[in-house]
């Protein structure tokens, strides 16, 4: 399904529920349109899964930097923004680990070092303590080699639904935005905290290579990180009605 048709089922899903909440009258057509995404999305609204999306780098922590010199931080946050808008037009209970250009390290804390590990630390209390059925950890890559490009999703080693969501997100990426992406999904370690730490499967999500200048300048373009997040989505759901 290509991005637009899945914008309209987005949305058709998003109407319906929107609909049911408000108790507005359905017609035949809109209810036969919706049925199999309502039957998903019904459930879903009903226990209000929990979904932590988390927005890499934030504040003083500005991430890799495009060969434009953009930096990381503003490119996650702004596909965190969309994946959280449609995760939740949708039903589902979303939560940020930041929703702006911040740090989300404790208050006092001095030194970009401490800042960044009291962040992490932050961070993974509310993916652990929300009894979330996923984190996603939104990135950018950068490599030395300005050829390299494409999406690439890292999982909790040992964790078999981690993979799954990760393999859910390569497919989605491969269907829906680069069917050239031949990146396979990597499992990690305590190289990653946030995702080796995760009570739930978690995958980091490099959405790109910021050190390819083609690449770097579609992800610059809001219009392309709302095609990313449209993806990530895809892949979600996929992931979670499997
Ligand atoms: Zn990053």
């Amino acid at each position: 399904m290509d991005l637009r048709r899945k914008l309209i089922v987005c949305l058709s899903t998003a109407a319906v529920i929107a609909a049911s909440v408000f108790g507005a009258e359905l017609t035949d057509k809109a209810a036969k349109k919706g049925r199999d995404a309502v039957e998903t999305s019904a459930g879903a609204a009903a226990h209000r899964p929990v979904i932590v999306l988390d927005a890499g780098h934030g504040g003083a922590d500005g991430g890799c930097v495009s060969v434009n010199g953009v930096p990381e931080k503003g490119i996650n946050l702004s596909v965190m923004q969309s994946t959280r808008d449609i995760l939740t037009l949708l039903g589902y209970d979303v939560r940020c680990t930041r929703e702006s250009d911040v740090s989300v390290h404790d208050e006092g804390v001095q030194g970009l070092a401490d800042q960044k590990l009291s962040d992490m630390k932050n961070r993974l209390s509310l993916i652990n303590s929300s009894g979330a059925v996923l984190a996603l950890s939104i990135h950018q890559n950068q490599f030395t080699d300005p050829k390299y490009s494409g999406a690439q999703m890292f999982y909790r080693e040992g964790s078999a639904e981690s993979e799954r969501l990760a393999e859910s997100l390569r497919e989605s990426f491969r269907r829906s935005l680069r069917p050239d992406n031949e990146r396979e999904t990597k499992p990690v370690g305590s190289e990653l905290y946030l995702i080796h730490n995760a009570v739930c499967p978690a995958v980091m999500a490099e959405c790109g290579f910021l050190s390819n200048p083609e690449e770097a300048a579609l992800l610059e373009t809001p219009s392309y990180q709302r095609e990313v997040a449209f993806t990530l989505c895809d892949g979600v759901i996929a992931f979670l009605t499997a």
